[in-house]
């Protein structure tokens, strides 16, 4: 399914011109707009899916081995050294494109911090609780 007012659902399926690195029956990967790195890419599936809970498995199944494909490819004609899997659900975690993608990130020697946190320290107690309570939404 395809969302009309979704500008990603166009780009997926030609409708909006944009810098393809790859294509198949089921996706399509583009350089990201606004680059972290030199060669940003978002891989796109071309159904609408808003978020990685919508996507059906067939298509979730395909996601991680494109993602390991491109950024290969990024290591041996970019000359960078690693690569992020990056994918944002919801406003909150940065989410700013409701449709599903998956940020293909570049990382070359010397090249900025892109993600990270400051790891906090945690009571063993509120790790057994909180494990508990995710365990029981499952
Ligand atoms: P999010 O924050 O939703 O994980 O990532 C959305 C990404 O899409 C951002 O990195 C942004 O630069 C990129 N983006 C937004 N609109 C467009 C567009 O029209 N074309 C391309 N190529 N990238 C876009
Ligand atoms: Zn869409």
């Amino acid at each position: 399914m395809k969302d009309n007012n979704c500008i990603f659902c166009k780009i997926a399926n030609g409708e909006i011109p944009s810098s393809t690195v790859y294509e198949d029956e089921d996706f399509r990967v583009i350089l990201d707009l606004g680059p972290a790195t030199k060669g940003h890419a978002l891989i796109l599936p071309k159904e609408h899916f808003k978020d990685v809970c919508e996507l059906d498995e067939k298509t979730a199944a395909k996601i991680l081995p494109l993602g390991a494909k491109i950024g290969t490819a990024m290591k041996q004609s970019l000359g960078c050294v690693g690569f992020n899997l990056v994918q944002n659900n919801g406003e909150a975690a940065g989410q700013t494109v409701f449709h599903f993608h998956m940020h293909v990130i570049p990382r070359y020697e010397g090249g900025p911090t892109i993600v990270s946190w400051t790891p906090e320290k945690e009571d063993p107690e509120v790790l057994a609780e909180t494990a508990a309570k995710i365990k029981s939404a499952l």
